[in-house]
């Protein structure tokens, strides 16, 4: 089983969905199964208590999950049928770990978020990942992982530490991180600006997980200097950072994503074969 995740700095709500679902979908035209877990690090159990004014629609799954919208993109790029438990929230976790406890599984033990909340996240992963999702009934291959939310925030700091971890438990060949950023434009001048990306890698960083790639969000396309510079500045290959400006629609960010080598760049770090034959359906 191979592993993307896909993590968000800056701001929240600049396409780390529409990013990891057209990730997914080039996977996909590998001929591989491809499944998703995305995570949402609020309190609430689902997103079925949230008010769609303050949160956006909520997506109803087939077996009656209560989840975030970007289910439906996932359900809808890799044509896939997912479940409840692909989507991991901050309540849920805390639930299982605090029944378990009231069970007496961890007696004698102080319960803590390390160990304790990050084991039980990985796990969880590690289980929902391997659940078939489409007509096949097999083993997915490749399961994309998103964050909710910005790298740094406070809620997301376990889901950060189980993350991680989890590079580690699976293996450098088998763990991809895209980390998505947003590439303002300010002033007259009209002049990209990457500081925003440069803190945001450095926060990333900082709690012990590397880029593979960034996806740098911007009105218009991204300028090659400007390329070259995250490059230099984040240390990430320039064909890494890959530019991902407004689209008319998002069914072009599939497409986008392609003519910039993105299939190739992670097939390289995740050891799939180059003679997977991408016509072949799955
Ligand atoms: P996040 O997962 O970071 O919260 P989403 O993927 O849900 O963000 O996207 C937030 C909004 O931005 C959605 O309405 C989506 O349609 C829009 N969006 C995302 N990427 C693009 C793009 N490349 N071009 C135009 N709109 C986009």
């Amino acid at each position: 089983m191979k592993y993307i995740l896909v993590t968000g700095g800056v701001i929240s709500g600049i396409g780390k969905g529409v990013i990891a679902s057209s990730t997914g979908f080039l996977m996909k035209t590998l001929g591989l199964r491809v499944t998703s877990i995305k995570i949402d690090p609020y309190l609430n159990i689902d997103a079925g208590t949230l008010s769609p004014l303050d949160h956006g629609e909520v997506f109803v799954l087939d077996d009656g999950g209560e989840v975030d919208l970007d289910l439906g993109n996932y359900e809808r790029f890799l044509d896939v049928r997912l479940s409840r438990d692909n989507n991991i929230t901050t309540g849920k976790i805390y639930r299982e770990v605090i029944e378990r406890e009231r069970r007496g599984d961890y007696l004698g033990k102080t319960v803590q978020v390390v160990p304790h909340i990050t084991n039980a996240i990985q796990n969880w992963i590690e289980r929902v990942a391997k659940k078939p999702v489409d007509d096949s009934n097999e083993e997915p291959d490749i399961c994309i992982i998103e964050l909710g939310g910005t790298v740094g925030d406070i809620e997301s700091a376990p889901f950060i530490e189980a993350m991680r971890q989890f590079q580690f438990r699976v293996g450098y060949e088998n763990f991809f991180l895209i980390h998505v950023s947003l590439v303002p434009v300010v002033g007259s001048v009209g002049e990209q600006k990457t500081k925003p990306t440069q803190s945001s890698v450095r926060d990333l960083r900082g709690l012990g997980l590397s880029p593979d790639m960034i996806a740098c969000r911007s009105t218009k396309p991204l300028d090659a200097e400007i390329k070259n510079k995250i490059s230099m500045f984040c240390h990430v290959k320039p064909e890494n950072v890959v530019g991902v400006h407004d689209c008319n629609s998002l069914y072009h960010v599939p497409l986008l994503l392609h003519s910039q080598g993105v299939l190739d760049i992670i097939r390289e770090k995740l050891k799939i074969a180059s003679d997977v034959d991408p016509t072949k359906g799955n």
